[in-house]
């Protein structure tokens, strides 16, 4: 059975921040594993 790319996507667990657990935007990826939050802080 055929998945489109947009149901496999929706099935990706979603990036989440090592430090508060909010969801990380997927276009920050190469700020490693913390929000923009958490990055400004440190
Ligand atoms: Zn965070």
């Amino acid at each position: 059975m055929l998945v489109k790319s947009t149901e496999f996507f929706k099935n990706l667990p979603p990036k989440k921040c090592a430090e508060c657990g909010n969801n990380i935007d997927e276009q920050h990826e190469c700020y490693g594993n913390k929000c923009d939050n958490c990055n400004q802080i440190k």
